[in-house]
């Protein structure tokens, strides 16, 4: 039997306001536990919560952005539950009348085909506190620092069918949310976290299958572990005859499997209800369109000017766009240089090679963009040759300088005297005269033993194309 994997996602973004949702206490990440966390995020009585506009409009940048239908009005609800964590006995969120509702994005697939992923909805919402085991022996503390920090819940509609769509599309809402500069998007320290909803049923069967959801992933890479996981074990159950139950599951990093959390008959009756301490959000026409004209270009229009102002291959530019700091990275070394082919080049190879093995984002690059435009610059008028340059690269990375000072202190400038390169030339050729018969006997290969040779007397600074061409003069003659 062949089974077809359904998944929808809940995606929780953290807002980047500077002060809380409902409170004006800070939101910055790291102080000391529950230091920023005032009255009214301790829910103490007779405080009364006051909307921060700042989410609105950022809530408002999201739906335009995946072209969504924006709520004239949306009413925030308790979410009733108990939990240590959250003094208040509910969380604030939206649950009827949501502030974004229908919209789509657009995602890429490693095949080079697209596909477009329906979005629900999105709500604001207050984050909970966070629960301390680890320092206190026998006892759990709380930190209320993150209570009531502005989230935005984005709903999938179950329209991915693998782990990698599932990727794909988390990793589309991480760029768009850090190009409209709304969220750091900052996974390690959970500004972008989901839950995945998973269920498989027989491929051409319509009906979707019993789903389980898998919480608080907080990594690309776990999401797509998680799913091929789940899917696996949803899978097995089903073959050996047994059911899917519904239920919510956690994902084990360190033991890379999923275990139950809680089932359906114990989830949770939230008692939605609207919040009676805060009015329905209303939202003007010209609100939306004045925000609509502070929006930056976005990652799927960026790419496609990449595409025909640059004269970038697909995959390049999506590539190059895939950041909005990447793509300003992209954008300055090809101005500077003027050869946007070779910047892409330098920066999708040698650079993106070097970030990886650091494990550093493109701003924390130690060649800036225009270091590595003055590198270009000096490939390109022949000072240097390509591979050269790979050295030169490298002594920038590790803080010798620019391209010019590198390339003058270490002599690494290209011979391209020809008088020079010749008598090299005839050298070579006066020591190897079993190499010349082979090469006058058709055998073409050689060539690049005798260019190897003037590599190696040259230490490379050889003009490549120089000596091609003077040792098929000279062996021709
Ligand atoms: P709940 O009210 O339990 O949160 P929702 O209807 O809001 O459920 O759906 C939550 C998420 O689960 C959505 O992203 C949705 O696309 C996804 N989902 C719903 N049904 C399925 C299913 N059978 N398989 C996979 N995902 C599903
Ligand atoms: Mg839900």
């Amino acid at each position: 039997m062949e089974w077809e994997t359904v998944i929808g996602l809940e995606i929780h973004t953290q807002l980047a306001t500077k002060s809380k949702i409902f409170s004006g206490a800070p939101t910055a990440y790291g102080a000391a536990p529950n230091t920023q966390a005032c009255a009214v995020d301790l829910g103490l009585p007779g405080v009364l919560p006051v909307l921060n506009h700042e989410a609105v409009n950022m809530a408002i940048k999201f739906g335009l952005a995946i072209d969504a239908e924006i709520s004239p009005i949306s009413v925030f609800a308790r979410k009733n539950y108990f939990y240590p964590d959250l003094p208040k006995g509910y969380q604030i969120s939206q649950y009827e009348l949501p502030i974004i509702g229908r919209g789509a994005v657009i995602i890429e697939l490693q095949d080079g085909s697209s596909k477009t992923i329906g979005v629900t909805r999105a709500h604001l919402e207050e984050d909970a506190g966070k629960s301390l085991h680890e320092d206190f022996h026998g006892m759990t503390g709380i930190d209320l620092n993150r209570a009531g920090t502005p989230l935005l819940e984005i709903v999938s509609e179950p329209d991915m069918r693998s782990a990698k769509e599932a990727v794909a599309y988390m990793r589309k809402i991480h760029s768009i949310v850090r190009y409209l500069e709304i969220s750091d998007g900052n996974m390690q320290e959970g500004s972008f976290r989901c839950d995945a909803n998973i269920s498989v049923r027989p491929k051409g069967q319509k009906e979707f299958g019993t789903r389980a959801e898998l919480k608080n992933i907080n990594s690309f890479r776990f999401v797509e572990r998680a799913i091929d996981y789940e899917v696996e074990r949803q899978i097995d159950i089903l073959e050996s005859g047994g059911e899917v139950v519904q239920e919510t599951r956690l994902y084990d990093a360190n033991k890379g499997e999923t275990r139950p959390m809680r089932s359906k008959e114990e989830a949770m009756d939230y008692r939605y209800f609207p919040d009676p301490d805060l009015l329905p959000v209303e939202i003007k026409p010209e609100v939306i369109e004045g925000i609509r004209k502070l929006m930056p270009e976005l990652p799927d229009t960026k790419k496609e000017r990449f595409i025909k102002e640059y004269k970038l291959g697909h995959e390049d530019a999506a590539f190059l766009t895939a950041s909005r700091d990447m793509a300003d990275y992209f954008e300055a070394v090809a101005t500077q240089s003027a050869e946007p082919k070779l910047s892409a080049n330098w920066i999708m190879g040698e650079l993106s090679g070097f970030l990886n093995k650091e494990n550093r984002e493109i701003n924390q690059s130690p060649v800036s963009a225009e270091m590595l435009a003055g590198l270009i610059q000096r490939i390109k008028d022949n000072t240097i040759s390509g591979k050269i340059a790979k050295d030169v690269f490298e002594a920038m990375w590790n803080g010798e300088g620019d391209a010019d000072a590198i390339i003058e202190s270490k002599g690494l400038k290209q011979i391209t005297d020809s008088g020079a390169l010749e008598s090299l030339v005839d050298e070579v050729i006066t020591n190897n005269p079993k190499q010349v018969e082979q090469f006058k006997a058709g055998k073409d290969k050689v060539l690049g033993f005798f260019v190897g040779q003037i590599m190696k007397a040259t230490q490379g600074k050889a003009n490549p194309a120089q000596v091609n061409e003077l040792l098929r003069k000279k062996l021709s003659e």
